[in-house]
């Protein structure tokens, strides 16, 4: 004779929820009282919610959207009294004192316990560490499915960085791509812009000299989050990319110099682009942080630099901090210098990871990039949605 194994008979309740609240533990009690409810889990998690959210959150037809998933109640009245409680096969069940009956789903609760924070596929953000890598991903595997993805998203997310290998040398791969994860963000440069130079060049555009660290369009009010570069070609002498975590640079100077971050965080200063149809103007402090004091952004672009507008007495101080960070961020301990080959493609967070290129001799042969811009917030929904499939 066998011995019959317990099984989780709780059937999960829809809950206008996508994310995963299929496993977890099941009810094993509920008490209700005038103004809460507490309910006991049978992996002895105990919690107490109140009864004005859980009406607010009930989630039957009439209360939230069956097919957008939005909420259709506005919570203007307090339940007065407690409703009728029971647990059913180990979820809740409530009948309210005017006959409206809601059902709850037992993990779904669990995962919302007040007081709980929100569980995310999104990773926080990780300052390099001295002996940062980036992570390589093929391009193969990013574009075969979810796995390749989420690896490059992740490294992306957390590390502000990440390669993308062995992709094919075709025209336009990086919008493809881009594309996967959403709407390529345009700028007055347009959605997508080339990187080129040629030999003996006869324009501007095609020089060859170096580019020193910086952050792109910070002289908008929503800079691009994230940039996108593929390489093409890339076999001219010299050219190789520079990059700097703007987030390890603006720690360091805190600790090496309290007075000069102090400054930049709470100097706003101009930044602008002028050409004949744009004139496109920003005041912002170069180092951004939240209201905890972490440093959310940083904005570091020389050449777009304007006019200085500060008072009298606070210039040469707001120079000694710029120089003081500008030499931090030249480190070249700490910034990572390498050659785009050809079908390899760099991402990265362009508020936070500055970037820059040496300078190459155009004589040896061509360098051409292909780049865009996406928005943070389609990272990271991608991200999620991926985490939901897996
Ligand atoms: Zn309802």
């Amino acid at each position: 004779m066998t011995e019959t194994p317990t099984v989780n008979i709780r059937p999960h309740l829809p809950m206008g929820e996508l994310a995963d609240h299929a496993r977890g533990p099941a009810l094993s009690q509920a008490t209700a009282s005038r103004a809460r409810l507490t309910l006991s889990w049978e992996d002895g998690t105990l919690a107490d919610f109140p009864l004005a959210w859980l009406r607010d959150h009930c989630a039957c037809p009439e209360c939230r959207h069956p097919l957008t998933r939005e909420r259709l109640i506005l919570p203007l009245e307090a339940p007065t009294e407690a409703p009728e409680t029971r647990v059913v096969e180990g979820n809740l069940a409530l009948v309210w004192a005017d006959g409206h009956v809601s059902r709850f789903d037992a993990v779904w609760l669990h995962q919302r316990r007040p007081g709980q924070g929100r569980e995310d596929a999104v990773p926080t953000r990780r300052p390099w560490a001295r002996d940062y890598r980036p992570t390589r991903v093929d391009h193969a595997d990013f574009v075969a499915g979810a796995e390749g993805e989420r690896t490059w998203l992740t490294a992306l997310l957390r590390d502000g960085l990440v390669l993308l290998e062995n992709g094919p040398l075709a025209d336009e791969e990086v919008s493809r791509l881009a594309s996967r994860i959403g709407p390529l963000r345009a700028t007055n440069f347009g959605a997508r812009f080339d990187v080129k130079s040629k030999p003996n060049p006869n324009n501007a555009a095609y020089t060859a000299i170096g580019l020193a660290l910086h952050t792109d369009l910070p002289n908008w009010r929503h800079p691009p989050d994230i940039q996108l570069l593929y390489c093409l070609e890339n076999d001219a002498e010299g050219g190789e990319s520079t990059f700097f975590d703007g987030f390890a640079a603006a720690e360091a100077l805190r600790v090496e110099s309290p007075e000069a971050f102090r400054r930049l965080a709470e100097t706003p200063i101009d930044f602008r682009f002028q050409d004949e149809n744009h004139d496109i103007v920003w005041r912002a402090p170069v180092i951004d942080l939240d209201e905890a004091g972490r440093v959310v952004e940083v904005r570091l672009n020389n050449w777009i630099r304007d006019t200085l507008r500060l008072p009298l007495e606070e210039i040469d101080a707001w120079y000694d901090a710029y120089r003081a960070f500008w030499t931090l961020a030249q480190d070249p301990e700490n910034r990572l210098e390498f050659s785009l080959a050809p079908g390899e493609m760099v991402a990265f967070d362009n508020r936070r990871v500055m970037h820059g290129r040496n300078a190459f001799d155009p004589s040896t042969g061509r360098r051409h990039l292909q780049g865009t811009y996406l928005d943070l917030d389609m990272c990271e929904s991608r991200l999620r949605v991926l985490a939901r499939r897996a």
